[in-house]
């Protein structure tokens, strides 16, 4: 009797642990779940049109609470990914919209490596941010309305 209490308890404590990732799974998707969204490419293939996007994304993120920046990485004339920031609403103080736009964008094409690809971005990139695009491989960046050049992305900014 005191077997089947104990082994009752266990089987409790394991489906409670169960129940407790499968929420915590489920949390996550719907946090990432705009990675798995289409991405709405614009109308022409123009740098103004890819910073147009970040700015769209720069006044989602305001209306959503999150810091106000927004960023898209693009390459052969596609939008490939794209993020406002995340920090607010992720709890991740890594989460720019640049870093979380390179995140977005590994994932759809499916490897760390976007070599080709241009970052686009609301504001001139933070070194962290800039360091991320060096290490994705990205061909360089330009930011804010008046679509500054920034280069080759560089380790230390
Ligand atoms: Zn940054």
């Amino acid at each position: 009797m005191k077997t089947n209490r104990t082994a009752e308890l266990s089987r409790r404590a394991i489906f409670g642990a169960a129940a407790a990732t499968a929420a915590a799974l489920t949390q996550f998707r719907i946090r990432d779940a705009t990675a798995q969204s289409t991405i709405e490419q614009p109308a022409r293939d123009a740098p103004e049109a890819y910073i147009e996007r970040a700015f769209e994304l720069r006044r989602q993120a305001v209306d959503s609470g999150d810091q106000a920046y927004g960023a898209t990485v693009v390459k052969d004339g596609r939008i490939i990914g794209q993020s406002q920031s995340l920090v607010v609403i992720n709890d991740d103080a890594t989460a720019h919209a640049e870093m979380s736009a390179i995140r977005d964008a590994a994932r759809r094409v499916g490897r760390a490596g976007l070599r080709g690809a241009t970052l686009y971005s609301s504001s001139r990139p933070c070194p962290m941010c800039e360091a991320a695009a060096f290490w994705a491989g990205l061909d360089g960046f330009h930011f804010g309305r008046g679509i500054e050049a920034g280069g080759a992305p560089r380790l230390c900014g």
